[in-house]
């Protein structure tokens, strides 16, 4: 599925479900500083995301994206650059 197509299921689950609380609060605590992955903010974040109803498609689409920076779908981009290295790794051993 194209990166256009889970930037709609993303909007689309917006209209459905209103704006997600990364869009009605302090957006920082999304988009920590470099090295502060461990952070009380990034906790809460996380967290947060774990109870948002837009999860699945902030994830699909952060991970087709390769979004580099922030955290989308309750995963910091070192956790999504693991989920991707991992799936282009068991691609190759299919083929
Ligand atoms: S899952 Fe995505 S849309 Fe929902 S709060 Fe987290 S970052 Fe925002």
């Amino acid at each position: 599925m194209s990166i256009f197509k889970h930037y709609g299921n993303l909007l689309a689950a917006m209209e459905k479900h209103g704006d997600p609380i990364c869009r009605t609060t302090d957006p920082d605590a999304w988009f920590p500083e470099a090295g502060d992955g461990h952070s009380r903010a990034v906790r809460y974040a996380k967290e947060m995301c774990l109870e948002c109803p837009l999860l699945v498609e902030c994830r699909l689409y952060a991970l087709v994206a390769e979004e580099q920076h922030g955290i989308w779908g309750g995963l910091d981009a070192m956790q999504r650059n693991k989920i991707r290295a991992a799936k282009n790794k068991a691609a190759k051993i299919a083929v």
